[in-house]
């Protein structure tokens, strides 16, 4: 019987056990923020950004980003309909509503059209979700963002790699949120990262990811607002840290995979995640979306990759069919994408072996029908 082929793994090398040992041992005391503020400040080098505060989750940082901009009760906050439930609960906490609009046919991202045309006075803020490493039109949310005062937020939890234009995904918004989860392509295990060139931001986020401390202040133990405790721990930030000295080597593994599937299905009815010009795809996830017409049947190719041990994953479904979203039928292409949509294995050092193997299943999927 053949192996498992896992759907995602972290890429550790000694490096990463080095740094992590390193913290156990001696990362406390004075030491307690070591790695912490090095991971950030490294992490930041790589994207070109001004600031970053380490966090637990992407899900933290964008909760207390969105906090920062002010998002309240009553307020709605736009963002695309196919996308992991992590971009729109916090929007939740903060008691305002999401408004999920469709996305485009070929990037699987917010649709710049759908988006203006969402607006109400009630939105506050525009989430861009970077799907699969895909990026999002930037400049034309950016411009809608700028003609309505509305800011416009980068979920890059997926978009290690990605460069739009010149600037990495995360660093064009009002703030970034990126994310450090056992799958993504840069991992601590749990983690995230809040990003933003805005200084006003980036000290009222400060503040309050500390309790609501604000920095400088004599008195101990006096918070001056309501705050959050989303904070990343020293022994998961050295972890961060060796992860991010190799992230040339991380990055360049994902877009190899992607690479291998996309030479091997290039003559199928399908579509992978796109790289307009002038942008970089990191390809967290190589994704691939049956041409429309064409009788692909999903189920079975996720039964044949189940009897063979192939993890694969079905695309995001739409937020709004979840049970607690109201639904939006209306956005059709959301809707028909993700029956039509799989994620293949790509962990970085996955072998050409496995890569045929994922292959002959999707390619006798689409012989079959
Ligand atoms: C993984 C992911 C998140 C959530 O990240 P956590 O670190 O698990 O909170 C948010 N948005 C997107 C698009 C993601 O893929």
């Amino acid at each position: 019987m053949s192996s498992r082929i896992h759907y995602t793994k972290p890429s550790i090398t000694e490096l990463e056990v080095e740094y992590v040992t390193d913290a156990a041992r001696n990362g406390w005391g004075e030491n307690c923020y070591a790695y912490i503020q090095r991971f950030e400040a490294s992490f930041k080098a790589h994207l070109g950004a001004r600031h970053a505060i380490a966090t637990s989750s992407a899900t933290g940082a964008l909760h207390m980003g969105l906090a920062g901009l002010g998002v309240g009760p009553g307020d709605e906050v736009i963002l695309g309909d196919i996308n992991w439930i992590a971009s729109a609960a916090p929007v939740t906490y903060l008691g305002a509503k999401p408004v999920f609009v469709d996305v485009l046919a070929d990037s699987w991202c917010l649709d710049p059209e759908r988006v203006e045309a969402a607006i109400t006075p009630a939105t506050k803020a525009i989430i861009a979700v970077h799907l699969y490493g895909n990026l999002c039109d930037m400049d034309a949310l950016l411009a809608i963002g700028r003609r309505h005062g509305i800011p416009v937020v980068e979920d890059a939890a997926e978009a290690v790699g990605s460069v739009y234009r010149g600037r990495r995904a995360g660093t064009l918004g009002a703030f970034g949120a990126f994310s450090f989860h056992g799958t993504k392509t840069l991992t601590t295990g749990e983690g995230g990262m809040f990003v933003t060139q805005d200084d006003a931001l980036f000290n009222k986020v400060l503040a309050m990811s500390n309790h609501g401390r604000v920095a400088g202040n004599p008195k101990q133990f006096w918070p001056e607002l309501l705050g959050f405790k989303y904070k990343m721990s020293n022994l998961q930030a050295a972890l961060g840290c060796a992860q991010t000295e190799r992230i040339d080597e991380l990055i360049a593994a994902k877009r190899a995979v992607f690479q291998a599937y996309r030479e091997r299905l290039q003559d199928l009815p399908l579509r992978m995640n796109p790289q307009p010009a002038d942008t970089v795809n990191g390809y967290w996830m190589p994704t691939l979306v049956a041409d429309e017409g064409v009788a692909f049947d999903r189920e079975a190719l996720l039964q044949a990759f189940q009897a063979d041990q192939v993890d694969a994953r079905v695309f995001f479904w739409p937020l709004s069919q979840l049970p607690m979203f109201e639904s939006r039928p209306e956005n059709s292409v959301a809707y028909g994408l993700y029956q039509r949509a799989i994620n293949l294995p790509s962990y970085h050092d996955l072998d050409e072996a496995s890569i045929e193997r994922v292959v002959g299943h999707v390619r006798n999927a689409f012989a079959i029908s």
